[in-house]
């Protein structure tokens, strides 16, 4: 078969049940492809041919046996920020690049007990701070609809890696939008799940109380499947929460969006810099909505002037403190002959952190620092929580809310904005991890250069199977979420 790239994670799931194909000739399929289409794409940081060889045998024997996950023999591929043990994990970082994990991450040890199959690790913004991918120490990944432009990031090697037929699905982490961004930048489904729902043991620390986990992938129903591998509690992470887990296969349905009552913020579909075609698309995709029984309900979202201060602090400030650990001493990176264990820090962060980290590690250093944390920090934590009273007072008379994921369409590569250019692209993204909130990027059309649009759902807590199966019946009645990109065309 030469089109298996072009299954759904059903699909993959019935065919390797049925013995149509093999796990062994899925997965030498998608090495084919990584071999000869990625050096265009460069999504793949690493690539585990071996083991996901070794990997594919042994879940022929179970599919054989007849004891094989739903998920058993399915290829995927892990941003470089899970700990794969055995297998280097950079997180994007020159700090990293000698960094082999003694362990694993939870999120890759309850994929490998799924007996999905690893392809490799794919590329991301340093340590995830970033909206391009642009950051990461091996360089920039291209977007697979525009090769000349930016996936979007910090996990934008999972998104061109899925939407360039490179792997089936991938996961990804959010801590201001990395999964939803990177989805709507190259026309993919991604899910934000709730804080505490994905755990973050084993995937390297950005903003520990943003960070999440979530799947990327083309539709809903895939993303289903892998929430249902990586989703629970997890006793390795003191934040993750013992709650049931949902089926998100089972729990999709043709039913969610009847009656749905969706709020539209009026302060986000008049920001500065909403690019007119995202505005378009994400409108018609809201009346297609409604066509399919949605009821549209204008909202206030008052604090939304304070997302990206409110964030560009918090986050930074956890940031610096989170990355205290890279010292030279202990992980990754050492400076060359130092003179004295001042020079060893000095030189080792100095040359091991790329631009974009060090000027988080000074904001946030600066924003802890004695003199300025309550001016700074603690008033940030204050508006922090206003945020998220401002949604749960909007989820009093709506059950999602909707708004772009971006208000541009992808970069171009080198576009070099300034920092608070990018920092203010994340508008739409951010205050839902501050508030730790679920939500959604659908695609909904494409710009007037082609490049794909998104539109964002946000939840309230644990409402992951409503966005799901709202996507999903969405993408039941159109067909964005089957667009591919010219070079996910090309066989290998
Ligand atoms: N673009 C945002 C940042 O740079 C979000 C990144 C993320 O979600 N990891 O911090």
């Amino acid at each position: 078969m030469t089109d298996l790239h072009r299954l759904s994670i059903r699909e993959l799931s019935e065919g390797l049940k049925t013995a149509q194909f093999s796990s062994r000739e899925l997965t030498e399929h998608y090495l084919k492809r990584i071999a000869q289409i990625d050096p265009k794409v460069k999504s793949y940081v690493t690539v585990t041919a071996e083991q996901a060889l070794a990997e594919a045998n042994a879940a022929d024997a179970a599919l054989k046996a007849g004891n094989a996950h739903a998920l058993a023999g399915i290829p995927l591929a892990h941003k470089d920020i899970f700990c794969t043990q055995g297998i280097k994990t950079t997180a994007g970082s020159k700090m990293l690049d000698n960094f082999i994990s003694p362990y694993d991450a939870t999120v890759v040890a309850k994929a490998k007990a799924a007996g999905l199959v690893t392809l490799g690790k794919v590329n991301m913004d340093e340590f995830a701070m970033g909206s391009t991918s642009e950051n990461s120490y091996v360089g920039a990944t291209s977007n697979p609809w525009a090769l000349d432009h930016v996936p979007g990031g910090s996990s934008g090697g999972s998104a061109a890696a899925v939407a360039a037929d490179l792997a089936p699905i991938a996961t990804g982490t959010d801590t201001g939008g990395s999964i939803r961004q990177p989805a709507s930048f190259c026309g993919l489904t991604g899910l934000k799940p709730t804080y505490g729902r994905v755990s973050r043991f084993g995937m390297i620390a950005y903003a520990s109380s943003l960070d999440q986990g979530g799947p990327m992938a083309r539709s809903a129903e895939d993303c289903a499947y892998l929430m249902n591998v990586i989703a629970g509690h997890d006793a390795k992470d003191s934040t993750s929460i013992n709650k049931e887990v949902d089926d998100y296969v089972a729990n999709l349905n043709g039913t969610a969006v009847k009656g749905l009552r969706i709020g539209i913020p009026k302060q986000y579909f008049n920001v500065t810099g909403l690019d007119a075609d995202v505005k378009a698309r994400v409108e018609e995709s809201l009346k297609k909505l409604e066509d399919m029984g949605a009821i549209l309900v204008e909202i206030d979202l008052n604090m939304t002037e304070a997302y990206v201060p409110t964030y560009y602090l918090i986050a930074p400030a956890e940031a610096s403190s989170n990355l205290s650990r890279f010292d030279g001493v202990r992980y990754g990176y050492r400076c060359e002959n130092p003179v004295d264990l001042m020079d060893l820090y000095k030189r080792s962060r100095s040359e091991g952190f790329g631009a974009e980290v060090q000027r988080r590690i000074l904001i946030g250093t600066y924003a802890l620092s004695a003199g300025y944390y309550d001016a700074y920090y603690v008033k940030a934590q204050k508006v922090r929580r206003l945020i998220q009273q401002d949604f749960l007072k909007a989820f009093e008379n709506v059950d999602v809310i909707a708004a772009p994921s971006a208000p541009t369409t992808a970069y171009k590569i080198g576009a070099n904005l300034s920092p608070t250019e990018m920092y203010l692209g994340d508008i739409y993204t951010l205050a839902v991890n501050l508030a730790g909130l679920p939500a959604i990027n659908a695609p909904v059309g494409f710009d007037k250069d082609s490049l794909p649009v998104g539109l964002q759902l946000i939840g309230n807590y644990w409402s992951e199977s409503q966005l799901l199966s709202i996507v999903h019946q969405y993408q039941q009645n159109t067909d964005w979420h089957t667009k591919r990109a010219a070079i996910a065309e090309e066989n290998a």
